[in-house]
């Protein structure tokens, strides 16, 4: 058994961020599933959004709504807008380095942006950010991370929750009581033969919230990433980022034409390559970087441009193949505009939740962002209003008794997995007819 102020489930940059933002008196735990850089968050490559300036605030709120489809939370939109430049001086406080030039930042685009807002780090933005904040929580005294230490369920009673039941990384069972306990598992790619996610994340938070009736939103919106690249046999797929194509580069079919616009949402880019695949009878369609000069592709891109040519492409003459795959998660454990869940003394932040930022489809480089901002307004409700939960003996003896009694929680965690799976697909469905 083990005890903490506050619990976080996860290292992404949503659950470091959260740390970060918490009192240094209070006593923080936080594990996660695998080594802490084994986190969707280290893998980010295109970059973050901000707003840049004031005049860019009506284009970046439309740009969001409509890439979107018009089903975001508002009341999100705005608030992640209007924190982001703060946001940002807070990364640059912990070190994380932009591309500048003599003028300051430097600012690229993505799909569905009307103009260059998203700040990056080579091609390896996530990892310049995440590396910065885990480096940052483990000077923290009050901070411990448990690394291979797995959330399988909840502690809770009476619609209030105490902590959560947790593995080792011996396979052993054991009880962690919290007053506050937040949940950053990242998202469902693991449930997905084809994902660019890692294949641990398998959406724990939704199976265990699901189990003990914790309200969820919109589990049907998965985001398909238009194009990664093709292998007939690969677990995790590499991402060829929407920079890519927001620097010029194109999608071609099997007699080298282009199809489609390469710069819509993703969502209607994914269903051109889909058609495209289908009426050429092909696994895969193609992207040429020709429209790109070599350095450019070799500085904006290093780690694109390494992968590439580590399988025989090499960039720009010759062109990727690439096909759709899962690669982000807009549903999740509902949260309020302060990452409350809908049980008390439960938050939820990062892709692992929905406040409704992105409605239906995301819009790109806006994840980090919403996970860094609504991870340090979890942080703050926790401070300004968590208060001590009370966890007795009577408390910590009945959930070290169920622990022995309950010889199943092992196929309980098999369980969420297919579970999971197969209510996004339920969900999916019923929506498609219309219910
Ligand atoms: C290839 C790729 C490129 C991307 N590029 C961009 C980009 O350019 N810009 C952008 O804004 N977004 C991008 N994204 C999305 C973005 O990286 C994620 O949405 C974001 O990092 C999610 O952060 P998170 O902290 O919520 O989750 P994650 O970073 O995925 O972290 C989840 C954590 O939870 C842990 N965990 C999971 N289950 C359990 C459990 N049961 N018990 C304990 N721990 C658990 C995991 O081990 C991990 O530490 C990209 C994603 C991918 C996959």
């Amino acid at each position: 058994m083990k005890k903490a102020d506050i619990l976080i489930i996860g290292t992404g940059v949503a659950g470091l961020f959260t740390a970060l933002n918490l009192p240094e008196d209070k006593s923080i735990l936080i594990i996660t599933k695998d080594i802490c850089e084994n986190s969707d968050s280290f893998l980010a490559q295109g970059g973050i959004c901000v707003l840049k300036d004031e005049s860019d605030y009506e284009s970046y709120y439309n740009d969001t709504l409509k890439a979107g489809h018009f089903e975001n939370r508002r009341e999100s939109v705005e608030i992640m807008i209007k924190s982001s430049p703060q946001i940002i001086r807070d990364l640059v406080s912990y070190g994380v380095d932009f591309e500048r030039d003599e003028n300051g930042f430097v600012y690229t685009r993505e799909g569905a942006h009307s103009t260059p807002r998203i700040l990056f780090h080579e091609d390896i933005t996530g990892e310049e950010i995440t590396s910065k904040l885990l480096a940052a929580v483990r000077k923290k005294s009050n901070v411990t991370i448990l690394e291979h230490n797995a959330m399988v369920d909840l502690i809770v009673e009476n619609g209030e929750c105490f902590g959560v039941v947790a593995k080792d990384e011996n396979g052993s069972l054991y009880n962690i009581f919290a007053s506050q306990t937040v949940l950053a598992t990242g998202g469902v790619g693991g449930l997905y033969v084809h994902s660019t996610n890692y294949r641990h994340l398998t959406g724990d938070a939704l199976g265990v919230c699901m189990q003990h009736g914790i309200k969820l939103e919109n589990i049907d919106y998965v985001q398909i990433h238009p194009t990664s690249y093709y292998m007939a046999n690969h677990d995790r797929r590499f991402l060829i980022s929407e920079s890519v194509r927001g620097e010029g580069a194109v999608l071609l079919d099997k007699n080298g034409q282009r199809f489609t616009d390469e710069l819509q949402p993703r969502d209607v880019v994914t269903a051109a390559i889909r058609k495209q695949m289908e009426k050429d009878g092909t696994a895969h369609v193609w992207l040429s970087l020709r429209g790109i000069d070599e350095d450019t592709i070799r500085r904006h891109f290093p780690h694109i441009y390494e992968y590439c040519l580590e399988h025989g492409v090499s960039l720009p003459q010759d062109s990727i193949p690439v096909v759709p795959a899962q690669h982000y998660f807009m549903g999740g454990v509902w949260v309020d505009s302060d990452s409350k869940t809908s049980c008390k003394r439960l938050y939820a932040v990062g892709e692992a939740s929905c406040n409704g930022v992105h409605g239906k489809n995301r819009l790109a480089s806006n994840s980090l962002l919403e996970s860094l901002v609504f991870a340090k307004r979890a942080a703050k409700h926790i401070t300004e209003k968590g208060s001590s939960a009370v966890i007795d003996g009577a408390l910590e003896d009945k959930y070290d008794r169920l622990l022995k009694e309950k010889h199943d929680y092992f196929l309980l965690r098999d369980d969420y997995v297919s579970v999971m799976r197969s209510e996004i697909e339920k969900a999916r469905e019923a929506h498609l007819n219309g219910k």
